[in-house]
C-alpha cells in the first residue's frame, strides 16, 4: 500500500527527477517518484550512454590507426556486433532493476504510472493496470518529465517508419544506408557512429552543422565526417518523404532525392508536458516550463513563481544536458528542503540554491571525430550580449602534447575574453580527445579567474593542456 501523502512528489525518474528526490531525502524530507517508463530515463537507455558506447570503439580504432607503431598492429575491422553487445550491457537490456534498487537504498519511494497534476500540490497516478492513485505533497511537486524527439512536419512523414534518437541508439543491427535530417549534436554523433559501423550515411542539414557553436566547430566536424565517407548536404531542406519499396525516399527542395534504408530525424526536442494536467494549475499544456533560478515554475499572468511547483531538467529548456539537469536538481532538491524547514535560501547569483551556470557557463562535448568541447559563450553570442571581447585562436596541432597523440594531429582552440574584466567567458576546443580539456576551461569561466592569475597555472609538458599557455601567450601577458 503506497502512502498518499509525501513531502515531495517528483514526476519523472530521469537524471533530474532522481537527483531532486535524492537531495530532498538527504535533507530529511520524504519523497516519491512517479515513473511511466524506465527509472533512469532517456540518458541511461536511449541517449548519452548507448550513443557514447556506439561511438567509442570505432573512435579508439581510428586513434590507433592515427599512430605509427600502433597502426601496424591494427589488422582487423571494427566488430560491430561486439560494440552493440557492449551497448546492450550498458543499457542492461532495458531493465531498470539496478536503478530501482538504488532508489530503494536511497529511501526514495517509487510508483509506476503516468502522473498528472490535479490541482495545488496534488498528483494523480494512473498505473499500467488502470488503477488511479491520488497523491498529495506537503511541500513541493517537481516536474522532471524530460523531452522527446521532435518529428518535423514534413509532407509524408506520418506514412514513413522514421527513426528518432531512440531507434538510432537501440538498433539491433546497422542499416546499409542511413539518411539523417538535422545538423545538431544528435545528427552528427549518430552519423559518426553509423559511419564507423560501415553504414553509408547522408546528412541533410539546411544550415550547416552544429549551429550555435563557433563556426569552425561545424566546419571541422564536417571535414571529419566527410573523411569517414559521410555525404553532407547543406543548404537544402526535405520537402517530402515517402516509402518506396524497401527504401525511404527524401525529396529535397532543390529537386534532388536521397534514398536510404532508414531515415533518422534529429531535428530537436519537444517537452513532455502534453498530458500533465498543467491546466489544473493555470498553466498551458504542451510548452516548455519557464522557471526562476531556483527552478520554481513561473506562473501564467502575474509571472510570479508558483511557490510549490518546480520544473527541473530538459523540461525547463535551460540546458538540455544530463550534467546541467543534475546540477539544477541538486539546487532544486536543496532549496525545497530549505523552504520546507525554514532554512536560509541562498538565491543570489552563484548561491547554493540557484542554477546560475545555466545562463553562461554550460559545458558541452560533442563526441564526433574530431570532438568538440565548449563552455560559455561563443564570440558571436558574447558580442550579441554586449560584451567588449577579444578572441584568441590557436592551432591545436602545433602543441607538443597533441602531436604525440596522433600523427598529423589537427584541431583548433578559441578563447573569448571579456576585456572589461580580463576573464574568459567562452572556450572551444576542436580535435581528437579534447573532451578532458573542458573542465579546466569551465573552472576558469565559472571562477572568473583573471588572465594575469591564469599565467601561474602552468600546464605540464608535454600535454594537450599546453594549449592554455599558447592561448595566453598569444593574448599577451596582462599586468596583475
Ligand atoms: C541521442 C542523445 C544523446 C545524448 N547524449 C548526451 C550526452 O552525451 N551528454 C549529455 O549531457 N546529454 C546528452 N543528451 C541529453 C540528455 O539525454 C538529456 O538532457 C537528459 O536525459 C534529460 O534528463 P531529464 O531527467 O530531464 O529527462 P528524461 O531522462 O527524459 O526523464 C524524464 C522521465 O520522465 C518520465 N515521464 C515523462 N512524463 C511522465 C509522466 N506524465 N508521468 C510519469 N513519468 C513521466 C519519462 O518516462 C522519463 O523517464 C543526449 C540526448 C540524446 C537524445
Amino acid at each position: 500500500m503506497i502512502e498518499t501523502e509525501w513531502d515531495v512528489i517528483v514526476i519523472g525518474a530521469g537524471v533530474a527527477g532522481e537527483n531532486v528526490a535524492d537531495r530532498a531525502v538527504q535533507g530529511g524530507l520524504t519523497a516519491i517518484i512517479v515513473e511511466a517508463e524506465l527509472v533512469g530515463g532517456e540518458c541511461s537507455y536511449w541517449a548519452c550512454m548507448p550513443s557514447k558506447v556506439m561511438l567509442r570503439s570505432a573512435s579508439a580504432l581510428r586513434a590507433a590507426r592515427a599512430l605509427g607503431g600502433a597502426r601496424e598492429a591494427v589488422t582487423g575491422d571494427l566488430d560491430v556486433a561486439a560494440v552493440l553487445a557492449r551497448r546492450d550491457e550498458f543499457t542492461h537490456g532495458y531493465s531498470d532493476d539496478s536503478q530501482v534498487e538504488w532508489l530503494d537504498s536511497a529511501g526514495i519511494g517509487l510508483i509506476r504510472g503516468r502522473g498528472r497534476l490535479t490541482g495545488t500540490r496534488a498528483v494523480s497516478v494512473t498505473s499500467p493496470d488502470g488503477t488511479v492513485t491520488q497523491l498529495t505533497a506537503r511541500h513541493a511537486v517537481a516536474i522532471c518529465t524530460g523531452s522527446g524527439a521532435l518529428v518535423p512536419g514534413i509532407d509524408g512523414i506520418d506514412t514513413v517508419d522514421v527513426w528518432t534518437s531512440r531507434e538510432a541508439t537501440s538498433a539491433a543491427t546497422p542499416p546499409a544506408t542511413l539518411a539523417i535530417i538535422g545538423g545538431g549534436v544528435v545528427a552528427v554523433e549518430m552519423a559518426t557512429a553509423y559511419a564507423g559501423f560501415g553504414t553509408e550515411v547522408t546528412v541533410i542539414a539546411r544550415s550547416g552543422l552544429l549551429g550555435g557553436q563557433e563556426p569552425f566547430a561545424g566546419e571541422l566536424v564536417q571535414e571529419g565526417l566527410e573523411a569517414l565517407g559521410v555525404t553532407i548536404r547543406t543548404g537544402v531542406s526535405p520537402s517530402s518523404v515517402r516509402t518506396d519499396g524497401d527504401a525511404v525516399s527524401v525529396m529535397l527542395d532543390d529537386g534532388t532525392e536521397v534514398r536510404a534504408e532508414k531515415l533518422l530525424v534529429a531535428t530537436g526536442r519537444t517537452p513532455n508536458t502534453g498530458d500533465l494536467g498543467l491546466d489544473t494549475v493555470g498553466l498551458e499544456s504542451g510548452g516548455w516550463l519557464t522557471t526562476d533560478d531556483t527552478l520554481r515554475v513561473i506562473g501564467a499572468g502575474d509571472g510570479d513563481p508558483i511557490d510549490w511547483l518546480y520544473a527541473v531538467g530538459d523540461v525547463n529548456h535551460r540546458a538540455l544536458l544530463t550534467h546541467q539537469d543534475k546540477y539544477q536538481a541538486r539546487a532544486a532538491g536543496d532549496v525545497i528542503v530549505a523552504r520546507a524547514t525554514g532554512g536560509t535560501v541562498s538565491d543570489s547569483p552563484w548561491g547554493t540554491h540557484v542554477a546560475t551556470a545555466d545562463h553562461q557557463a554550460v559545458p558541452q562535448v560533442t563526441f564526433t571525430d574530431p570532438e568538440v568541447a565548449s563552455v560559455g559563450l561563443t564570440a558571436t553570442a558574447a558580442e550579441e550580449a554586449g560584451y567588449d571581447i577579444r578572441v584568441v585562436d590557436f592551432d591545436l596541432g602545433s602543441i607538443a602534447g597533441a602531436s604525440l597523440l596522433a600523427d598529423g594531429y589537427t584541431g583548433k582552440a578559441r578563447m573569448v575574453v571579456d576585456e572589461s574584466r580580463s576573464v574568459i567567458i567562452g572556450m572551444t576546443f576542436v580535435g581528437q580527445d579534447v573532451a578532458e580539456l573542458l573542465q579546466s576551461a569551465t573552472i576558469a569561466v565559472v571562477g572568473e579567474v583573471p588572465l594575469a592569475r591564469l599565467w601561474h597555472a602552468v600546464p605540464a609538458y608535454p600535454t594537450m593542456s599546453e594549449i592554455w599557455l599558447r592561448l595566453l601567450e598569444t593574448y599577451g601577458r596582462p599586468t596583475a
